[in-house]
């Protein structure tokens, strides 16, 4: 069957909305559980479906899922129709509001960045020649043959990757096996604020680079100069290099993966800051007791672990992590020096992580005062209706 024709009224599902359920809905939060559906009717292999109400009126319309608690990602409601034009002029939009990020410096920025985008399911990265697409709904991974030819309208790129790995694949039963569509190798070199990287979807954590942290990589290439940097879950190093790019005198990286590690020496390598940069295969938080008894200090430490709660339940122990690492981490910095800390945990709010720094100064016994926030980078939106859409967050930090 052609894409388009999945719009059609015969494919689509009609999925009449509960009473008292109004509220999410009229709020226009996007996911539409199942709890929330009196009853289905239409094709069982349908993409597409409309909430309705009593009477046939359209609500919202998107994507759907048989699987997934969240039965509908609605893209649309109220009188707002869901076609294919309208999904194909969304990844457009998306792209097009990117396009002041790009210049001679910078090739990789994230396109489509789902809910932020209106556009829940789906992420877009692009590396260079090369976009990296993650699908994380039913509906829409019938829709792929759509996305492609979007993206390839859009952006000619050398090649599509369709990532495959989200563990909300496995809910929904899609298949997890990368695939790609174009010519040459899944790999990419990239720009960022006029330094070099290496990316490879294929190996790489998530989707090959975490661009999210590109304008905090570049608050710490101005704060560098003269300083010595501890970059902590280094992954790619590419705080370090911005870091080493800046002047710092010295730069050891630090991340558990061999493969991470072996990452931020090529891209050290390609930067020609070899000659500052130390690489250390280690557990952060054994590093950190390490050197902290060693008596070592640094001017500027970047602690960015991964997401240590991926539900709520874990939350709790996650905040015993953060602050375990930031206590050491704190007192790894010299005298006036600078902390910058982060959370990816979409789960910790942003007073809970405020908390767990405040908590981990008091043991460590510094003086510690707030110089900036830290957020993502603007390709990285957040939708007003759906606020669990943030999750990066952190603090630029003055140790005296
Ligand atoms: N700051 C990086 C992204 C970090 S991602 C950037 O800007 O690109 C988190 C990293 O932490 C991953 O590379 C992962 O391998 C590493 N990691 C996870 N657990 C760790 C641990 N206990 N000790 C050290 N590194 C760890």
């Amino acid at each position: 069957m052609n894409v388009d024709d999945l719009f059609e009224p015969q494919h689509r599902k009609q999925l009449l909305l509960k009473h008292g359920r109004e509220r999410a809905v009229a709020n226009r939060h996007p996911w539409i559980f199942t709890g929330a559906i009196a009853r289905e009717s239409g094709p069982a292999d349908a993409a597409i479906a409309d909430l309705v109400d009593d009477h046939g009126v359209v609500l919202g319309s998107g994507l759907y899922s048989t699987h997934s608690q969240i039965r509908l990602r609605a893209l649309t409601f109220g009188e707002e129709h869901f076609t294919a034009q309208l999904l194909r002029d969304r990844i457009a939009a998306a792209i097009a509001r990117r396009a002041s990020l790009l210049d001679g410096e910078t090739n990789a920025v994230r396109l489509v960045h789902a809910e932020g985008d209106d556009l829940s399911g789906l992420v877009v990265d692009r590396y260079n020649d090369v976009a990296v697409v993650e699908i994380a709904n039913q509906g829409l991974e019938r829709l792929k043959p759509l996305v492609l030819e979007t993206l390839q309208r859009e952006l000619s790129p050398r090649l599509v990757f369709f990532k495959n790995d989200l563990p909300a694949r496995r809910l929904e039963q899609l298949p997890l096996e990368a695939e790609w569509s174009g010519a040459g190798e899944p790999v990419a070199a990239i720009s960022e604020s006029g330094l070099r990287f290496a990316v490879e979807p294929a190996e790489g954590q998530k989707t090959g680079f975490f661009l999210d942290q590109r304008e905090n990589r570049r608050i710490a290439r101005a704060l560098a100069a003269g300083k010595r940097v501890l970059n902590l879950f280094s992954y790619s190093g590419a705080f370090g290099v911005y870091a080493a790019a800046g002047g710092a005198t010295a730069v050891a990286n630090v991340d558990v993966s061999q493969a991470a590690i072996d990452l931020a020496r090529t891209n050290h390598d390609l930067n020609g800051t070899m000659d500052k940069a130390s690489f250390v295969v280690a557990d952060a938080f054994g590093y950190v007791r390490g050197r902290a008894a060693d008596g070592e200090r640094f001017d500027l430490v970047v602690c960015d672990p991964p997401a240590f709660a991926k539900s709520r339940s874990e939350v709790d122990r996650a905040a015993r992590g953060y602050k375990d690492i930031n206590l050491y981490a704190l007192r790894l910095v010299a005298p006036g020096g600078m902390l910058m800390t982060f959370s990816c945990s979409g789960h910790m709010s942003l007073d809970l992580f405020q908390k767990v720094i405040f908590s981990a100064a008091l043991d460590a016994g510094r003086r510690v005062s707030f110089l900036r926030r830290l957020t993502p980078g603007v390709d990285h939106p957040v939708s007003l209706f759906c606020p669990e859409g943030e999750y990066l967050k952190g603090f630029l930090l003055q140790v005296v």
